[in-house]
């Protein structure tokens, strides 16, 4: 026996499998929203000055990745700049060459 996943909305057919589908997209992007800011709101850096996590080009990076390893959220941070392919910073301790290198070594 098949399930008849269909109704209708505002007089037009719905699709309740596709639209339960959708549903549960947007919830699962909005629980990554949420853990994203959660370690965010975590972040070592946040209290301190952003100017260091973007150095000029050839500026030092010491003082970003000094406070990288004492920051509790470190690994979602390099997660988080991996996934999102982030080009420019210190994320999670790494410089953007050191995260190219790091994503080469893991292809
Ligand atoms: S690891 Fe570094 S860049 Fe990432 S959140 Fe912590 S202090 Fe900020």
């Amino acid at each position: 026996m098949r399930l008849d996943m269909t109704g209708t909305e505002w007089g037009r057919p719905v699709d309740r499998a596709a639209q339960t589908d959708g549903e549960f997209e947007a919830l699962a992007e909005l629980l990554d929203i949420t853990d994203e800011q959660e370690w965010q709101e975590r972040a070592l850096c946040a209290q301190t000055d952003p100017e260091a996590f973007f150095p000029e080009k050839g500026g030092s990076t010491r003082e970003a990745k000094r406070i990288c390893q004492g920051c509790e959220v470190k690994d979602d941070c390099l997660e988080y700049a991996l996934a999102h392919d982030e080009r420019f910073g210190i994320w999670g301790g790494l410089s953007e060459r050191e995260r190219r290198k790091l994503k080469k070594r893991a292809v």
